[in-house]
Order: C-alpha cells, then sequence, then structure tokens
C-alpha cells in the first residue's frame, strides 16, 4: 500500500474559530476557553485527515500563534525580559513573545521564506544554553492517541531553527548548535520512549543557497540525532528543490525524505538516484501554496517513476509543503461559479486528492474514476469563457521595448515636471489612505449589506474626500491626496474591478498569529472593463488648485497578494495586470492627473528563495511597472511606494523602475537605508519616511527635523520628499493632525535654512 500524508494543516479553523477565541483570550484572558477551541480545531482536524484516509498524520503543527515560536519555548530559548512572567503564567509570557504588552515589547516577526506567513524571529545571544520544557509534541501525540490517531510529531529541525533565529550580540547563531543538539535528543528519546514510530524535521532552509558552515551543521547535527534512542526521522524539505544541496541532504543519516516536486519536479530522477534504498521518499506532489485542483498528467506520472524504482512502502505521497497556506475547505464558497469551484482544491480537497492518486495507483477503481473526473474538469477549464480572451492575449504579444518606456529620460522629466508643478523644495505629501473612520467602516459595510444606495454611500465618500482635501490645505502639504476611503484593500479593491478575478467568503489564510488574508483569485485573463480610480481623484482635485496624487497599486503587488492562475506563467499574468492599469494611469492623465502613484510594497517579497534566480523575477517584476507607468507625459510625475528598509540587494532594480519619485519606509531604520541609494549614486527624487505610522505616538517636528538632516547629508536638497513612512489608514484622525502638521512645519523650517 502506498502511504499518503500530508506536513501539516491549517491551524485557523474553517470559520477562523481560532483567531476568535485569541481575540477573546487577550480581552478577557479566559484561557480555558482558548484552550478548548485550541483542542477542538485540532481534534476536528486529525479526524478529518482520518476520515479522509490519511495514513500518517502529523501532530504538533498545531500552534496557537506560532510554530518558531513554540520552538524558542520548547527548548527554553527566551530571552531574559520575559522569563518571570512566562514562569507565572505560561500564557500570558508566551503571547507577551510573540505581540507584547504593557511592559515588554515583542519578539520581531517576518516572513517565513517566499509565502505571506509571519513567524516570530527567537532572539539568541553567544551563550545561550537550551534545554527541553514542557513537552508540546509529545502532549499532542498523546492527545491524537486518545483518539485513535497515531500520529507523526512535527518539529522544526535544528538547523533551520538556528538560521532563522537572529542574535543580539551578531554572533553566529550556528555556533550553538553543539549547545542545542543535546535538547533535540532529549526531545527524540522521550518520544521514542512514548512509542512514537515516526517525526518530522522540517528544514525548509535546505532549499536555500547555503555556505559550507551550515552545511556542515546538517551533518553535524542529523549524524548526532541518529544515534538514537529515537523514532524514524522524516527530514522535510519545501518551497523549492534541493539543487547543489541535494548529495547532502540524501546523505544525512534519516528514514525518509520529503522534497517539493510542485515547484522542483526535476528533482526527481536526481533524488530517486543518490536517496539511500532503504529510505522512505514522500513526493510533494499536490501543491501546497496554491488552491488549484491538480492535474493527474502532472501528477500520475512522477508517482509512477517513484513506485517502479522503490516498493510502495518506500513511496508516501503528500501536498509540498504544509497546507498552513491554503485555505480550509472549498465547499464553503457558495457564492463561486460552478466551473471556477470545480477547479478548486483547499486544504480539504488536497487530502481527498492524496487518497485517491493513492489509491489509483493500488489500481482501485473508484479513484481512477475520480482521476479521470478531475482530467475531463482541468480540461474544460482551458476552455473555459474568460481563461484566454484573445484580446488580452494579443495586447501582450503587441507589446514593444517602446511600451516600457516614458518619452524622455529622468532628468529632463524632473526640469518639466518643476515648471509644470511648481513646488517648494522639500515638497510634503502623504502615502495615500487616510483614518478609515468608523462613519466609513459602517457605510461600507451597509452599502455591501444593500442597505443603503450607491448614491447614499457615494455621498459619504465624497464627504470624506473634500474634508482630507480641506485637511491637507489647511496644514499646508505640497501634495494632495484623496486619501482612498473607497477601499477596504489596496489589492481587493482593484480586482473587484478587474476581469479574471473572483473572491472568496471562507478563503482566509493566517498571515500571522491572529491575522488573516483573504486573497483574491486570479483565474482567468485579466482586464479593465472600465476605470477604477479616476472619479474619486477627478472629484478630490476638483476641489483644491494644489496638485492631487492619483492612487494605484502595482502590478507586482496585486499579483503576489492573489492565488494566482496555474495555468499561465506568473509573469504572463503580471503583464496583464500591468496593461490594465496602464490604461488607468492613462486615464488619470486624461483627467487631469498630473501626478500618479504606483505602489509596489510586495515587489521585495517577490524575490525568489535561490539568489540565482533574483535576475529573472526582478527584470519582469521591473518590466510589469514600467509598463504601468510607461508612455505617459513628462510633465506627470510618477511616483512608487515601498514600505520595507532593505533595499541593498535590489536597489539596481528599484532604479530601474524608472519612478520619479520614490517614497519608501526608513525612520524605524533611522534613514541608515539611504547608503545605499548614496552608493548608488539613485537618480530619481526620494521621499524617506520620517514618522512611523504603525504607532500612535505623534512625533515631534524636532524629530522630523532631525531625520531629514540625516537625509540631507545623503541627498541632495533637490532630490528630497518628506512624507510619513506609510498609509494612515490605520491610525485615528487624533494622532494624524497633529503628526502631519508637525511634518508640514519640520519641512518648511528645513527650507528656510536651504
Ligand atoms: N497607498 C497605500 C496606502 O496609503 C499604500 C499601502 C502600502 O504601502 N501597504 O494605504
Ligand atoms: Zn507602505
Amino acid at each position: 500500500m502506498t502511504h499518503t500524508t500530508y506536513l501539516g494543516f491549517p491551524r485557523i479553523g474553517r470559520r477562523r474559530e481560532l483567531k476568535r477565541a485569541l481575540e477573546k483570550y487577550w480581552h478577557d484572558g479566559d484561557a480555558a476557553s482558548l484552550l478548548d477551541t485550541a483542542r477542538t480545531l485540532r481534534q476536528r482536524h486529525w479526524q478529518l485527515a482520518k476520515a479522509a484516509g490519511i495514513g500518517s498524520i502529523p501532530v504538533n503543527d498545531f500552534s496557537l500563534y506560532d510554530h518558531v515560536l513554540d520552538t524558542a519555548v520548547l527548548f527554553d530559548a527566551v530571552p531574559d525580559r520575559y522569563r518571570s512572567l512566562l514562569r507565572n503564567d505560561p500564557l500570558a509570557g508566551y503571547f507577551a513573545m510573540a505581540r507584547g504588552n504593557r511592559d515588554l515589547h515583542a519578539l520581531e516577526m517576518t516572513k517565513w521564506f517566499d509565502t505571506n506567513y509571519h513567524y516570530i524571529v527567537p532572539e539568541l545571544h553567544a551563550g545561550q544554553r537550551f534545554r527541553l520544557t514542557a513537552n508540546k509534541p509529545l502532549a499532542e501525540w498523546l492527545e491524537a492517541r486518545g483518539l485513535g490517531v497515531d500520529a507523526r510529531p512535527v518539529l522544526l529541525g535544528p538547523v533551520s531553527f538556528l538560521r532563522l533565529s537572529k542574535t543580539v550580540d551578531d554572533s553566529d547563531a550556528l555556533n550553538l548548535l553543539d549547545a542545542l543538539i543535546p535538547a533535540y535528543i532529549e526531545l527524540l528519546e522521550q518520544l521514542a520512549q512514548a512509542g512514537v514510530t515516526w517525526v518530522q524535521l522540517d528544514e525548509p532552509c535546505l532549499v536555500q543557497d547555503l555556505d559550507e558552515v551550515t552545511k556542515h551543521a546538517y551533518t553535524t547535527a542529523y549524524s548526532t540525532l541518529a544515534i538514537g534512542p529515537t523514532p524514524k526521522r522524516l527530514l522535510a524539505t519545501y518551497f523549492g528543490g534541493l539543487g547543489d544541496n541535494l548529495a547532502l541532504a540524501t546523505s544525512l543519516p534519516v528514514d525518509g525524505l520529503h522534497i517539493d516536486l510542485v515547484r522542483a519536479p526535476e528533482q526527481l530522477d536526481a533524488v530517486l538516484a543518490e536517496l539511500p534504498k532503504h529510505c522512505v521518499l514522500s513526493a510533494g506532489v499536490i501543491d501546497g501554496r496554491n488552491i488549484w485542483r491538480s492535474h493527474p498528467s502532472h501528477v500520475t506520472p512522477l508517482l509512477e517513476k517513484i513506485v517502479a524504482s522503490r516498493s510502495h512502502e518506500l513511496a508516501w505521497i503528500a501536498p509540498s509543503c504544509s497546507l498552513l497556506h491554503v485555505p480550509i475547505d472549498a465547499a464553503q464558497e457558495t457564492s463561486l461559479p460552478a466551473d471556477l469551484l470545480s477547479w478548486l482544491s483547499f486544504a480539504q480537497q488536497k487530502l481527498e486528492e492524496i487518497r485517491y492518486y493513492a489509491d489509483a495507483l493500488n489500481g482501485d477503481e473508484k479513484a481512477n474514476a475520480f482521476l479521470v473526473k478531475q482530467t475531463a474538469l482541468l480540461s474544460a477549464r482551458t476552455q473555459a469563457h474568460g481563461i484566454h480572451r484573445n484580446d488580452v492575449r494579443a495586447r501582450v504579444n503587441a507589446l514593444s521595448p517602446q511600451a516600457t518606456q516614458r518619452r524622455s529620460n529622468l532628468a529632463h522629466r524632473r526640469r518639466v515636471q518643476a515648471d509644470a508643478l511648481s513646488l517648494p523644495p522639500l515638497p510634503t505629501t502623504t502615502i495615500g489612505s487616510f483614518p478609515q473612520t468608523d462613519t466609513l467602516r459602517h457605510a461600507r459595510a451597509e452599502h455591501r449589506a444593500e442597505r443603503i444606495d450607491n448614491q447614499t454611500y457615494e455621498t459619504v465618500l465624497r464627504e470624506e474626500i473634500e474634508r482630507a482635501i480641506r485637511f491637507q490645505e489647511r496644514i499646508g502639504l505640497d501634495v494632495l491626496v484623496h486619501g482612498e476611503p473607497e477601499r477596504n484593500d489596496m489589492v481587493e479593491y482593484f480586482g473587484e474591478q478587474l476581469e479574471g478575478f473572483a473572491f472568496t467568503r471562507q478563503g482566509w489564510v493566517q498571515s500571522y498569529g491572529s491575522r488573516c488574508v483573504k486573497p483574491p483569485i486570479i483565474w482567468g485573463d485579466v482586464s479593465r472593463p472600465k476605470p477604477m480610480t479616476v472619479q474619486w481623484s477627478r472629484y478630490a482635485q476638483s476641489l483644491t488648485d494644489k496638485p492631487v496624487k492619483g492612487m494605484l497599486t502595482g502590478p507586482v503587488t496585486v499579483l503576489q497578494w492573489s492565488f494566482v492562475r496555474d495555468d499561465l506563467p506568473r509573469d504572463q499574468v503580471c503583464l496583464q495586470l500591468a496593461l490594465a492599469l496602464r490604461d488607468e494611469v492613462h486615464d488619470l492623465e486624461k483627467a487631469d492627473i498630473h501626478v500618479i502613484q504606483i505602489d509596489e510594497p510586495a515587489l521585495r517579497e517577490g524575490l525568489p528563495i535561490r539568489h540565482a534566480d533574483h535576475a529573472a523575477y526582478l527584470d519582469w517584476a521591473v518590466r510589469c511597472f514600467r509598463i504601468t507607468a510607461g508612455g505617459t507625459r513628462d510633465a506627470t510625475q510618477i511616483h512608487t511606494h515601498m514600505c520595507y528598509s532593505e533595499f541593498n540587494d535590489i536597489i539596481e532594480a528599484v532604479a530601474a523602475l524608472d519612478a520619479d519619485v520614490i517614497s519608501i519606509e526608513s525612520s524605524r531604520s533611522r534613514m541608515e537605508l539611504l547608503q545605499a541609494f548614496e552608493d548608488f549614486h539613485y537618480p530619481g527624487s526620494i521621499g524617506p519616511g520620517v514618522y512611523d505610522i504603525h504607532s500612535p505616538r505623534v512625533p515631534s517636528k524636532e524629530e522630523m527635523v532631525d531625520l531629514l538632516e540625516r537625509a540631507l547629508t545623503v541627498l541632495e536638497p533637490g532630490q528630497l520628499w518628506v512624507n510619513p513612512d506609510c498609509g494612515l489608514k490605520t491610525r485615528g484622525w487624533k494622532e494624524t493632525e497633529p503628526a502631519l502638521t508637525a511634518m508640514v512645519n519640520a519641512a518648511q523650517s528645513l527650507r528656510a535654512a536651504l
């Protein structure tokens, strides 16, 4: 019998029960009810996998907040500041690490590889000690056993754990390996003693570019763990191919290896050749990162190859990675078109698919019939209306190199724009959104529920815009914005108006802790039936003589924050988006909007895991941005915005965007990032954010003057813009008004000194 498994399941619950329970606990401190919900969810998910016929079920994939944080707590890698709280009230201590409390700031959070999931970064230091504390993996294994499930505890492997951690003293976290390994040994020993047969050791870092020190760490760690007593070890790799780490991974003394055959199907032959004969191969053949049903014509040949070269017992079938990155159940989507729904596979459907593939391999007729039907559905998909639109494809194919060009170069444009806009030196602006008030949220909800009509809703929006314009004029900002009151979300707003997009009701995916996102689905060819933002920008401009900045989300960001169709390369989908947005840019220009911002906060996070793939990605990402902005008049000033502060490795690409002005987050790094721009002789204008919009604190004029003076040591005065770090939609007017007033005053007093 071919074995079936998966590496992890979404934790949040089909109705985001965990989110609600967490928020309730943070509000009322009722731990029992939180733990009760958590247990119910875990058990429900095991039962569900069991009912789907999955042979080997993981435990300890569940977490109240984050599995990397769980690992740090498991091995007592806890910074001193949390210790006493953690001892007195373990839950309160845990959440203080995750999100801070009145007295303690939280640990850092960062993106989990190239996903939209964020993990808590453990904080280590040279000489750090580790010890096994309350054994959560064992507790969850016992809990599952109580339900008759013989489960496989999931652990983050020691090398990935250290590589994903940071040190506060700049020491190399890998130096701590010798200190850490005994704690892992003890853990494995306890699990073995309890009767655990398999554990899963996640080492996603094996798909990254690794230096010799890390490779050596892998060899040391895994040969030490093998000495035992220990359950059998499944080494799990995902998010890409092993590449040049293949020999290393297959040489480690483990009992099974999981590989990602969705992102890297080409690695199968080499893995089959190198993997020791007694080793289990867990084949990640179902996409754990996307929501489409798998193609039997892609999957079956891979599986047949595997069972031709090793026995069925040594072949496991699984999704490519944990199912954490997809929603739970497509059957909850009652309002999607039936054909689209039939192409979708969320976590629950993926488990079913796994089961059918395994059964089909064993000659089961029902399973074969299922796969035949799936093949038919997917071939219907290729023919479905909207999947392949000749007009959209023809436009993409007809794109000439000219389409990526502005009419003149940056230096020339700068002169033309200076005349056309006549802005003062150190011009002030904001990033786009203004506070989303209760009135606004209420009106949007009422409008969605069709309790108020379009006209009433639009009146509310117009009033918000007018208020924003009057406010900006009053405090003396130079380039105004309309404030984005019509947008719930910067991607959803555009997706809802573009063809080729669909939206789910319950398609939530955990972003971090209790925070979930509901990415739109790009299922068909993308086009823009009509202008999306023009009426709002035009209305705002009609209220003032100051320039109003049009506001768009860029093509790369829309792509990055959506579930993207798997039947067309991503760069092609992005080109379609770029053309749709280009039409919007040109319509804004025609409506006399002379400043247009195209936000690309997700440009950097699209970077592939391997450095060798960066250039190709950046190449098409930059091309798409340039197509969006291409062809505009010299007098039209194109802005872009990015909200992160690491630019060193992408500065060339950022410059290649050829934007006239870029605004970036930088207040928290105290303008340090500007060095990258100076070293590169960045030619455009830059607005390094002068205050952190994530905090309700109102910054003083003096501290902003100080930041701007720092910026002026690196940038030419003619290059510098003055703006906050990011949009203000999560802030209240109460702090926004004094903060922006102080910002304008800071710019004015520096101007006087120029
Ligand atoms: N224009 C958007 C806003 O101000 C930008 C948001 C972002 O960068 N994430 O809200
Ligand atoms: Zn931003």
